[in-house]
C-alpha cells in the first residue's frame, strides 16, 4: 500500500481506550523514502505531528489538530547468527507480540517474558516496555531513526537512548523529534530466562529448562487472567507508575502497614506499587462517568460505558488526590497524555 492520507479522521480504532477523537489527517506509510517526503510536506506546512503505534498508551484528551503518522514498515531480518547470539532487526510497525511469537519460535530468548504487551516495536523502543522483571532495553542493540525536522537518518546505539523505568530519551530530552524506523535486537541462542516473578517460579520446578516458547505461553495464560483485553474493554495498561519515595517516608507508613508491599532499590529509596496504594484507597471498582478503576488491577482505568476523555482525565485526577491526601505520595501518569 501506498502513502495513505485520510481527513479530519476518526481515532477510535488506533487507541485502545477506544475514544473517538479525530485527528485533522492521519498518514501512513510504507517504507522510510515515504516518510521522508512526508515530513518535508507536514514540516512547510508547520503542521503539530503525532506519531502513534497502536494507541495503547495514549489518552487523547480532546481532537487532534495536526497530523497523526502511523507506521507500516514490517519486516523481521537477521542480521547475524551465531551459536550464541542472534541479531535481528524488526520495522517500526511490527506488532509487538508478532516479534516475540517469531523469536519464541526459533527459540531465541530475551523477549518471551514481554510477550502480548499490546503495541508495536518502534513504540516499545520509545517506551522501554517491561513486564516479569524484563525490561526491553536488554535486548536493544541499535535504534533507527528519522529526525523529524531535517530528514536525515540517525542511528542510536543503546547507550545512547538513556533507558530508565518505562523511560527513554525519546520520552525527554528529544520527545517529538525522531521517528523510529526500525530496532536491532540482540537475543540469546542459549537459555537466558528470567522466573523470579510470581507464577513464573512455577516454570523453575520442571525437570528441565523451559523453552522461550513454554515461558511466552506461560506469561500470555498469566496475563490473559489478569488484564483486560483491549479489544472487550478499553484501557491503556497500568495507568500510573510505581512511585520511588524515601526509604523514611517508607518506614513511617510501614509502621501503621506492616504488609505493605515495596521493592528496595537503595538506601535511600524504595519504590511501592501503585496498585496497593490506590486498592487502600478504597477505590477498585469506582467510576467516574464512563470511566472505572478496573476491579481486577486497580492501576488500570478501564473504558466501561462510552466514557470521554473528560471521564478518564477526572478520574486519574481523583486517584492521585486519594493517593497523595492518604499518603502523602504523589503518583504520575504512564499513559502519555495527548
Ligand atoms: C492491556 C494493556 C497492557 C499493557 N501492559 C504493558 C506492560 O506489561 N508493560 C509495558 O511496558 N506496557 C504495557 N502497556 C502499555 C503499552 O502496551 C506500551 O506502552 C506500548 O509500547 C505502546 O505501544 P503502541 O504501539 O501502542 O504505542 P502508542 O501508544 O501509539 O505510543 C506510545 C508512545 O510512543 C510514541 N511512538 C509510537 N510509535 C513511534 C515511532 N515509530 N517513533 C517514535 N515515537 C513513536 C508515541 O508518540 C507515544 O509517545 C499495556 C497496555 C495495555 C492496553
Amino acid at each position: 500500500m501506498p502513502i495513505t492520507r485520510r481527513y479530519n479522521y476518526s481515532l477510535r480504532s488506533h487507541n485502545t481506550f477506544g475514544l473517538d477523537v479525530k485527528a485533522s489527517q492521519f498518514i501512513t506509510y510504507d517504507t522510510v523514502d515515504e516518510l521522508i517526503t512526508i515530513l518535508k510536506e507536514v514540516c512547510d506546512k508547520h503542521q503539530h505531528i503525532l506519531h502513534i503505534g497502536c494507541g495503547s498508551n495514549l489518552l487523547f484528551t480532546k481532537d487532534f489538530d495536526g497530523t497523526v503518522l502511523h507506521s507500516n514498515i514490517k519486516f523481521i531480518e537477521y542480521v547475524s547468527r551465531s551459536n550464541q547470539e542472534i541479531i535481528v532487526r524488526a520495522g517500526s510497525g511490527v506488532v509487538w507480540d508478532d516479534f516475540c511469537a517469531a523469536m519464541a519460535q526459533q527459540n531465541h530468548y530475551g523477549c518471551e517474558n514481554l510477550s502480548y504487551i499490546p503495541g508495536e516495536v518502534g513504540a516499545a523502543a520509545v517506551q522501554n516496555i517491561g513486564a516479569y522483571g524484563v525490561e526491553v532495553e536488554t535486548i536493544i542493540k541499535e535504534v533507527e531513526t528519522i529526525e523529524i525536522a531535517t530528514g536525515q537518518p540517525r542511528v542510536f546505539q543503546v547507550e545512547e537512548c538513556e533507558y530508565g523505568y518505562r523511560d527513554s530519551i525519546f520520552k525527554n530530552s528529544l520527545k517529538g523529534q525522531y521517528i523510529v524506523t526500525a530496532v536491532v535486537f540482540s537475543l540469546s541462542a542459549t537459555p537466558v530466562v528470567n522466573l523470579d516473578y510470581g507464577q513464573l517460579k512455577d516454570l523453575r520446578s520442571l525437570a528441565q529448562m523451559p523453552t522461550a516458547q513454554e515461558i511466552r505461553d506461560a506469561v500470555i495464560a498469566i496475563r490473559k487472567s489478569k488484564l483486560p483485553e483491549p479489544s472487550q474493554l478499553g484501557s491503556a495498561g497500568s495507568f500510573f507508575k510505581n512511585p520511588v519515595v524515601p526509604a523514611e517516608l517508607f518506614r513511617n507508613l510501614a509502621l501503621s502497614y506492616n504488609e505493605i508491599p515495596h521493592f528496595v532499590i537503595n538506601e535511600s529509596e524504595v519504590k511501592i506499587p501503585a496498585a496497593w496504594l490506590i486498592e487502600q484507597c478504597g477505590l477498585k471498582g469506582k467510576c467516574y462517568g464512563g470511566a472505572a478503576v478496573y476491579e481486577k488491577q486497580p492501576l488500570i482505568i478501564v473504558n466501561k460505558c462510552h466514557a470521554t476523555p473528560a471521564h478518564i482525565m477526572q478520574l486519574a485526577s481523583l486517584i492521585q488526590k486519594s493517593v497523595r491526601d492518604k499518603f502523602n505520595i504523589n503518583i504520575y501518569p504512564e499513559v502519555n497524555y495527548i
